[in-house]
Formats: C-alpha cells, sequence, structure tokens
C-alpha cells in the first residue's frame, strides 16, 4: 500500500520505502512531493476546476500550450490538452485523418506504425502499436488501417557487414515498398516512438534516420507523427527528444506522462501550424467533431504548467543529462552480465546478455529490485530488458545507491540456479 511521497521514495503504509527507479512509467519526473506542484493544484481547486472546453478556455491552459509552443522551436503552434497518453493518440490519429479531408485527399486511410510500438491501450491506439501479448485478446476489434513495418534497433537488428547507413537504408526501404502496396497515396501518415519505451526500451533511432522518415513523408504527402508520451518532456535532456536527435521535427506530436509528473492526469497533442492552418481554414465545411469531456482540464494544465516551470526554474535538463551519463557509468560498471546499456538522459535500458538454459531474466531481476527496495520498469516481451527512468530530481548519492540496489538484484538472480 503506497500511502506517501518523499522526493524519489514511495512510502508504504508501514513506514518503509521504495526508491523510485523509473517513476512509475517515466511519469513522476519531479519525485512525489514536490511543494510548487501541490501548491499549484490547490491554487486551481480554489479558483476554479472545470469549465467545458466547449464554450471555455483556462489561463493555466492558455499559458501551459504558449509555454509548450514557445520551446518547441518553431516547430508546433497549436496544443490540444487530453487526459491520457492514448486519448492523446486517439485525437491525433484522428486529426491527421481531419487534415486530409480538408486538404482535399479523403482517400489518406492508411498508417504506417512499427512493430513492437507502443502507443497505448485504447482500440485505435492499440492497433497503431504492436505489442502482440497485449493486442492478442482484442485482435478481432483492431483496426486494419494500420500497418506495422520494422523497428529501428541497429544493435539488435544491423546485419554484421551493414554500416549504420546502410541498415537505415534498408529500413526506409522497407517504408517505401509499404508506401507502394498500399497506395502512396492512401497513406495518412507514418507514427513512431521518437525513442521506442516501453516495449523494446529506450532504443534511440539510428543516426539519419528521422531525417529520412521525414523526407519520406514529404515525398508521399503523408504527415509524421512521433509519439514522445514516454521519452518527452525533458526525459531524453530535452523538452522534445527529436531535439536530442539531429532536431527533425514532427507535424504532430503527442505527449504525456511527465507532462504533469504524475500530479494529475493529462496529455496533449502538439500540432504544427501547416496542419492546423489547413483544419482551421475548413472549419465550417469539416468541422472537427472529436472531443474528450475532461480535455483542457484547468487543474490539470495547472498542476502541468507548475511542473513544466519547475523543470525550467531548476534547471532539470542539464541536471538529467549529467545524473544519465553517471547512471550510465554506474550501472555499466558495477552491473554483471550485460549485452548493452543504452538510451539518453534519464531514459536509459539494461538489456542482459543471454543466460545459459534460462529465458529473459529481467521479471525475476525487477520482482528482487522490489524486494530490495527499488523500481525498476520491466520491458517486454520482446527484449530481455530493464528501464530506469527515475525522478529529474535524483541526486549522484541516489544515483548510486539505485544502481547498488539493482546490481545486488542482478547477482541474486544470476546465482540462483533455477527461478
Ligand atoms: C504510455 C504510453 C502511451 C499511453 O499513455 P496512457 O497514459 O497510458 O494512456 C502512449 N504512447 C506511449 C509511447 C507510451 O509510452
Amino acid at each position: 500500500m503506497a500511502t506517501g511521497g518523499d522526493g524519489i521514495y514511495i512510502v508504504h503504509s508501514d513506514g518503509s520505502r521504495t526508491l523510485d527507479g523509473c517513476s512509475g512509467a517515466a511519469v513522476s519526473c519531479l519525485g512525489h512531493s514536490h511543494q510548487k506542484v501541490i501548491d499549484a493544484i490547490v491554487h486551481q481547486a480554489q479558483q476554479l476546476s472545470f469549465a467545458h472546453t466547449s464554450v471555455f478556455t483556462s489561463q493555466p491552459a492558455e499559458d501551459l500550450a504558449s509555454l509548450l509552443v514557445e520551446s518547441s522551436d518553431g516547430a508546433f503552434s497549436n496544443v490540444m490538452f487530453l487526459s491520457s497518453g492514448s486519448e492523446a493518440v486517439e485525437s491525433a490519429i484522428k486529426l491527421v485523418r481531419q487534415y486530409h479531408i480538408c486538404n482535399g485527399e479523403p482517400e489518406r486511410v492508411n498508417f504506417i506504425s512499427r512493430k513492437y510500438g507502443y502507443h497505448g491501450n485504447t482500440i485505435g491506439a492499440l492497433s497503431a502499436g504492436y505489442n502482440p501479448p497485449r493486442r492478442q485478446p482484442f485482435e478481432p476489434l483492431l483496426s486494419d488501417a494500420f500497418h506495422h513495418v520494422s523497428p529501428c534497433f541497429f544493435t539488435r537488428d544491423g546485419r554484421e557487414d551493414e554500416t549504420e547507413a546502410q541498415y537505415v537504408d534498408r529500413l526506409v526501404q522497407e517504408y517505401e515498398e509499404m508506401f507502394q502496396r498500399l497506395g502512396p497515396k492512401t497513406v495518412a501518415a507514418v507514427m513512431l516512438e521518437t525513442i521506442s519505451g516501453a516495449t523494446l526500451g529506450a532504443v534511440p533511432p539510428a543516426v539519419g534516420y528521422l531525417a529520412r522518415l521525414r523526407a519520406l513523408c514529404n515525398k508521399h504527402g503523408a504527415l509524421l507523427l512521433f509519439d514522445e508520451v514516454m521519452c518527452g518532456m525533458g526525459r531524453a535532456g530535452t523538452l522534445h527528444a527529436w531535439q536530442s536527435l539531429g532536431g527533425v521535427a514532427p507535424d504532430l506530436q503527442t505527449i504525456g506522462k511527465g507532462l504533469g509528473g504524475g500530479y494529475q492526469p493529462i496529455s496533449a497533442i502538439l500540432v504544427a501550424a501547416r496542419v492546423h492552418t489547413k483544419i482551421a481554414a475548413a472549419q465550417a465545411q469539416h468541422p472537427f467533431v472529436s472531443g474528450h469531456t475532461y480535455q483542457g482540464h484547468a487543474i490539470g494544465c495547472a498542476a502541468a504548467l507548475a511542473t513544466q516551470r519547475a523543470i525550467i526554474d531548476d534547471k532539470l535538463l542539464k541536471r538529467v543529462v549529467d545524473m544519465g551519463d553517471l547512471l550510465e557509468d554506474e550501472v555499466r560498471r558495477q552491473v554483471p552480465h550485460l549485452k548493452e546499456v543504452r538510451g539518453l538522459g534519464l531514459f536509459k535500458a539494461a538489456e542482459f546478455a543471454p543466460v545459459a538454459s534460462r529465458g529473459h531474466i529481467a521479471p525475476d531481476v525487477v520482482k528482487a529490485c522490489l524486494t530490495n527496495g527499488l523500481a525498476v520498469y520491466l520491458c517486454s516481451p520482446a527484449t530481455d530488458a530493464v528501464l530506469f527512468a527515475p525522478p529529474f530530481i535524483i541526486t549522484p548519492e541516489q544515483i548510486k545507491e539505485l544502481v547498488r540496489i539493482f546490481a545486488m538484484s542482478v547477482k541474486q538472480v544470476l546465482e540462483r540456479k533455477v527461478d
């Protein structure tokens, strides 16, 4: 039973504590007791909690939208706030469709996404994603408008005789073939996690991959949609993950998780000016008939605004990079039996080398960590990896404590002959 929060720790009913090494699922970027965010929530609740967005906007929603637009290097002009990552993905898919209707191309109905992508659990988001165990029970309900190509995972899928550039060529060729198979004029968007998150474990794209996808979408008139629900909002060391990856911006982007840091359920879609302009200009003829009761919720926006301001005021993005480097060094130095340590900022994964006669050991490692007072995130099912995504406020001493418990837990699991 979780009854309290104290910085990076979750406090249990008996007073014992768990070090939150993954912010839940890369959510609690400011830890669990940030006073400024709590104050902002209380203040907004005293002013006004809810006013329906069909009629009203609110100051926190306007200020938060401005902050997000201004931090996007000109990539986005408009923002829509929702309550969960899945909701943001659903509405982003609909906005893509809306754009093509308004642009006189209603025949664009296909989406190209990736195997082992994760985009959420509602029917549309689950259709876009591709994690077989999550999809399996619901397969008959999923949309056939989504088509899946290979993920970008050079260190695993690159061939021995292949350079990184040749690997990217091969992946782009696979996209091109998918465009041709579907008919290039039927493709609405390419969508992907900028850095693969929950399923593969913090896999950054190969060098040049995002730029090639941008060019491919431009060539065929499709939109590019980045899902940064997990890797965005500072997790990778820049507010938007693509800002750390060569600066290739999408047309639409979903964010969630770290946006409100877990203090309130809030997510958003960021939209490029050219997409918004087209949709807004055709509003009379083609209104965007989609909405959710709690979109733009004032307390959610107030909490997210306070969260994002704290990240700026306390210069936490620099800290994310520094602590991420330390975390990576410590893991490499202390943890046995690793195949790879990867990721950006405080979004890092440790993948295990195969253990003779045993399947994946990550599930046992995650359990052992919990017993030893540390929460880390289990990536599944395509890799034998554990994800680290601690709160941005973590100190060097706490990083060392995290890695000490992790290394001890891995050793305990390896020493057990059978689990
Ligand atoms: C978590 C996640 C989602 C879904 O967000 P929910 O808030 O759980 O609905 C979507 N996309 C990515 C990349 C995620 O990591």
